[in-house]
């Protein structure tokens, strides 16, 4: 299987310190005692809680109902009893309704969940209401419920899914070990979501420095593919990064290029004008196990690593389970300097261990050498212009954003940032390169809402 080779501008090769978990299979670990089940978890309306302190639910059971079309179910992961509706905050530092859940250990699950279930009973008439009971959302960053993201890809006629199981972050192989363990689980899901959005190609990205996974999921998948009449495989792609963003696949398997702003306002998505849905591995893993098993989405794999970890691992783990429950499976050092959930590029470091796991929570990285680095004074070495994988010109846009200067910030296409951090990971004098393009594009956004909403010019913005 040959190697493609990435297309697109800029990029750099980031270290791998995957070697901790690459081969540690998936554990489950045991309920912890207490749950926190968040009601947001996806774009759109959060789940509306439907139980109410004190009452006894099972595995399985639903404990919040979808809240209109933009919204899902949300699910126990366990059985015990519901001790409270609290707000809780989440690891990006929002806050959302959840449901405390004391387990009772027992796992007793609903009737009819977790046994064999005919997946052509999904069908493109009812994947909305089955997908949306089943609580399937994206389980990477953007969290669109699925249901909605392939009705968008189904009305832009989509011709291909692209699975992405690049995984480009350092550290995290949650996504690996579910591809290596799950390989025939992947190929069936991927064909079962070709057929319902009507794409007749189905492509999974693997980095080609994991090619055996790539072989065996390329046999799967072309056996199942031609069963149904699609065509199904598997690709080897460098693994510079960020080769695991939707436009950076796009570029490299088709060369096409698509505006960056995701949503243009008419419904569709950016991916969608090349005529392709990417989706991530695990949720394609979790919309299998949903029509195979009848098994909502209750759990996910997650990558524990870095220095500060004694015991890495990858683990199978209820959603709602507290940050310092799981690490306290895996001797921590007690005095690491950093904790982040996610992967160290484009995760969020986070204050406390008191966070819980979501749908998109693909791992937790300590750091255990504090990274003090004082920010000294741009130096025009064109580093971060180089390597940024959109071609605009980082150093200027935070210059922009420092002095205030939104509105140029547009000019100079802000919008266009994926937040891949590479600016401020190749910045020799430390800048928060991307942390300030951040600022400038929020700001941006919040004067576009405000257009949009008549109130412009309420003092939010300098004239420039
Ligand atoms: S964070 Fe944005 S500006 Fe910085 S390198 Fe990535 S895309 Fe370019
Ligand atoms: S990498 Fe840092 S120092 Fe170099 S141009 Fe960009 S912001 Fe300035």
């Amino acid at each position: 299987m040959r190697t493609i080779q990435s297309l697109f501008h800029g990029g750099i090769y980031l270290p791998s310190e995957k070697a901790l978990t690459l081969d540690a299979p998936v554990q489950a670990i045991a309920d912890p005692q207490f749950i926190f089940i968040p009601m947001r978890q996806h774009k759109g309306a959060p789940a509306v809680p439907c139980v109410q302190p004190g009452e006894l639910v099972l595995q399985g059971q639903p404990i919040g109902r979808a809240d209109g079309e933009e919204s899902v179910a949300a699910h126990s992961p366990v059985s015990g009893k519901v001790c409270a509706i609290d707000d809780i905050r989440l690891p990006d530092g929002t806050h959302s309704l959840a449901a405390v859940i004391e387990s009772d250990r027992r796992n007793e699950a609903v009737e009819h969940i977790n046994v064999p279930h005919d997946p052509a009973e999904v069908s493109e008439a009812n994947f909305a209401e089955r997908f949306a009971g089943w609580g399937l959302v994206q389980m990477s960053c953007r969290g669109m419920p699925l249901h909605r993201r392939l009705q968008i890809a189904r009305d832009n006629q989509v011709h291909t899914i692209v699975v992405n199981a690049m995984e480009s972050e350092p550290y995290l192989t949650a996504d690996h070990r579910l591809t290596v363990e799950q390989t025939l689980l992947v190929a069936l899901g991927l064909a079962h979501l070709c057929r319902l959005i009507g794409a007749d190609r189905g492509i999974v990205a693997v980095d080609h420095r994991r090619r055996e996974e790539a072989e065996l999921l390329d046999r799967l998948l072309v056996e199942h593919g031609e069963a149904l009449g699609l065509t199904l495989g598997a690709e080897c792609l460098d693994h510079l990064y960020p080769q695991g963003h939707e436009l950076m696949l796009l570029k490299t398997l088709f060369d096409e290029e698509v505006p960056v702003r995701l949503d243009d306002g008419a419904g569709g998505l950016a991916s969608d004008r090349a005529g392709v849905c990417v989706l991530g591995v695990g949720t394609v893993a979790a919309a299998a196990d949903a029509m195979l098993f009848n098994r909502p989405l209750t759990h996910r794999v997650v990558t524990v690593s870095g220095e500060a970890v004694r015991k890495p691992g990858n683990f199978l783990a209820p959603v709602g389970t507290r940050v310092f429950d799981l690490l306290a499976l895996c001797d921590v050092e007690s005095e690491y300097d950093r904790l982040v959930v996610g992967g160290p590029m484009t995760g969020v470091a986070q204050p406390d261990d008191q966070s819980v796991l979501t749908k998109q929570t693909s791992g937790l990285v300590l750091f255990g050498t504090a990274l003090v680095h004082q920010p000294g004074p741009c130096i025009r070495c064109g580093w971060c212009v180089e390597d940024c994988p959109v071609g605009i010109n980082p150093a200027l846009l935070a210059d922009l954003a420092e002095s205030g200067q939104w509105r140029r910030g547009s000019r100079f296409h802000a919008e266009t940032c994926i937040e891949c951090n590479i600016c401020s990971y190749v910045c020799p004098s430390r800048l928060p390169v991307m942390e300030r393009i951040c600022k400038l594009k929020r700001a941006l956004e919040r004067e576009e809402d405000d257009g949009a909403s008549g109130r412009v010019g309420e003092g939010a913005t300098r004239r420039t």
